[in-house]
């Protein structure tokens, strides 16, 4: 395992569109690994893959209950509204309140290439949310609602 470089959200290349992963191969799960560990070392809750600069469709996250690690997720239905603080691993300090689906279905491989289902509400909803939206080039500054000023980091995506 191997602790990478975070994109910094200025980097046009945070824009890109991330390719589905085909073949759950010895790479793929070497990038699982480094994404695990860098995203514990930066104490976040969530990273996507092109924010260490791979442009493949995984993400992985821990709300607290262990690390979960999807590969091609795809947002299945959701449900409802939240509207919370979120920043974000790529963006240091900055918070911003961005409303979010309260409760999301999300449907994912595992690394052993299982297609598994995940129901997620309040902060995994919204964590699922965020990475998810990685893949496709969207950034949480691009839905801030309301920035909040002076406060410190709690947690970040
Ligand atoms: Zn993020």
């Amino acid at each position: 395992m191997a602790h990478k470089t975070i994109l910094e959200g200025t980097n046009p290349r945070l824009r890109s569109t991330s390719r589905p992963v085909r073949k759950i191969n010895q790479h793929i799960l070497d990038v699982l690994d480094d994404m695990g560990q860098t995203m514990y070392e930066e104490r976040g809750v969530g990273l996507a893959a092109p924010q260490i600069g791979v442009f493949r469709r995984i993400v992985v996250l821990d709300v607290g209950d262990g690390i979960m690690e999807l590969i091609n997720p795809v947002i299945v239905s959701q449900e409802g509204q939240q509207r919370e603080k979120e920043g974000c691993l790529s963006f240091g300090d900055e918070r911003g309140y961005v409303l979010r689906p309260e409760k999301i279905v999300v449907r994912a491989l595992d690394r052993n290439g299982q297609e598994k289902e995940y129901v997620g509400t309040g902060l995994l909803a919204r964590v699922l949310a965020h990475e998810i939206d990685h893949l496709d080039g969207v950034l949480f500054v691009d839905k801030v609602v309301e920035w909040v000023e002076d406060e410190p980091a709690d947690e970040a995506e």
